[in-house]
């Protein structure tokens, strides 16, 4: 397995660099012809690879690819791969060292390295699924894989998906599977190699407070009137407790807390608070009392403040009470919180500080909640199938030990889980990759790893039952 994907190591890196020259950068409506493009490159490649079925799904936004091959084997599962062949933008373009859609390949210090947008997030970690197929067929003198392979790979995540749900919805007859496999996401670190277990959900607020109708003068009016800048700072400063936990009513009633077991496994990692506060640029953790620091990323629900204005913020100074003030708030869910409850409980938190005089009187209120907002999405730790990813990252990087981890991102993997069925997460990017940043790069022994643990994982799957 290993010779046979290694003997390919020139021809995945070329096939790489011809697919991220083709910038399909998807939130730039001037690339849309690029993401076409990407599209159609990405189609004729697995037609080249052999795949039975090819079709570009257009949506309302920018198009998918969805691939099929079944397997000869009657029992066989069937397993929907999901990545996508969008890129984000550059900027600032002028922090690269080279073009950023000129890939070339280097010298790092863990080994050969190939730098450009999308060779890791998501270009490389969906290109792989045609090498490690590739391996699997020829390892195992199959004509077919041992699993009914459907790709589908969409042109709009980098850009909020705004189409996937429905494009899902909408060919669902299509998509039936017994598990979701997800390449978009990484390992602990190069020594330490991981399975992704959860990914939170999010919900997005904003709340605009509206005071006197127009600014008024600090002197004349000012301790006599409603101030709507300190009402919204009342209103924030309120989010949390002296323990940093989110005081919605109801916001942890739904929350799973993680098995002393769970717990355990989290512990294992080796976490460095120190190089991750570097990383972070902070100079202190903070968050919810009781919870270590990735926990309270991976496995514990926040409130989050992302701005906050109103008033005069020029230079100088204005001596005025301002008419109006406004925050942006963001809130990561975890298993099983519904973002469907947290407009309610949002009204419900409001409603209680203007009862009790925090929103006084003259201070009109409007919530705006972003909806539906996005699940938290998690694989199931007993599922079967699980155990056929950790036994093929196993294989893949000579290693006894597969950690679990949990992301405190947000994506479309929940979608993939309510209406297709149990999400595994399968990616090798690294935290150090930069990705949606400049020098975006991926470490190219990874990305054949990536290839020899899928070409693993389609011959173990196709003889467990899920
Ligand atoms: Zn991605």
């Amino acid at each position: 397995m290993r010779e046979f994907v290694a003997a390919r190591r020139g021809e995945l890196l070329a096939d790489l660099s011809e697919w991220v020259r083709i910038p399909s950068v998807s939130a730039d409506p001037e690339r849309s012809s690029d993401v076409q493009a990407s599209a159609e490159w990405w189609a004729a490649r697995l037609r080249e690879a052999g795949f039975p079925t090819v079709e570009i799904w257009p949506t309302a936004g920018a198009p998918a690819v969805f691939a099929e091959w079944p397997s000869d084997d009657a029992d066989a599962p069937t397993v929907v791969v999901y990545g996508h062949h969008d890129v984000q933008p550059v900027d600032p373009v002028e922090l690269w060292e080279s073009a950023p859609f000129e890939p070339f390949v280097r010298q790092g210090p863990h080994g050969e390295e190939i730098v450009g947008r999308g060779v890791i997030d998501d270009k490389g970690q969906v290109l792989y699924h045609v090498y490690g197929l590739a391996a699997h067929l020829a390892t195992t003198g199959r004509t077919s894989p041992a699993v009914s392979l459907k790709l589908l790979v969409e042109g709009e995540e980098e850009n909020g998906s705004p189409h996937f749900r429905q494009l899902l919805l909408d060919r669902r007859d299509r998509l039936g599977c017994d598990v979701v496999v997800v390449s978009d996401t990484g390992i602990f670190d190069r020594a330490t190699p991981s399975v992704v277990v959860s990914m939170r959900g999010m919900v997005r607020a904003r709340i605009d407070l509206t005071g006197p109708d127009g600014d008024l003068h600090s002197g004349q009016f000012g301790g006599a009137v409603p101030n709507p800048a300190t009402v919204i700072a009342r209103i924030v400063a309120r989010l949390h407790d002296a323990d940093g936990r989110v005081q919605l009513p109801g916001f942890y009633d739904k929350v799973v807390e993680l098995t002393p077991q769970q717990r355990e496994l989290v512990e294992r990692l080796p976490f460095d608070e120190a190089a991750w506060l570097q990383t972070a640029q902070s100079r202190a953790t903070y968050g919810e009392k009781g919870q270590t620091t990735l926990e309270r990323i991976g496995a514990r629900p926040t409130a989050e403040v992302n701005g906050i204005w109103g008033g005069y913020t020029g230079p100088g100074g204005k001596t005025i009470v301002p008419s109006e003030a406004h925050a942006h708030l963001s809130f990561r869910l975890v298993a099983d919180q519904d973002p469907g409850d947290v407009g309610a409980q949002l009204e419900a938190f409001l409603g209680a500080l203007r009862a009790d005089g925090t929103i006084p009187d003259g201070i009109g209120l409007a919530l705006t909640v972003d909806r539906p907002g996005v699940r938290p999405c998690s694989t199931p730790m007993d599922h079967p199938a699980l155990g056929a990813v950790v036994r093929s990252m196993q294989k893949a990087f000579d290693t006894d030990e597969i950690l679990f981890t949990r992301e405190g991102g947000s994506g479309p993997e929940a979608d993939l889980e309510e209406l297709l069925g149990p999400v595994l997460f399968m990616g090798v990017l690294l935290p150090d990759d930069r990705i949606h940043a400049p020098n975006e790069k991926a470490d190219v022994e990874l990305l054949l790893k990536g290839a020899e643990a899928v070409a693993h994982l389609w011959a173990d799957l196709g003889s467990t039952a899920v």
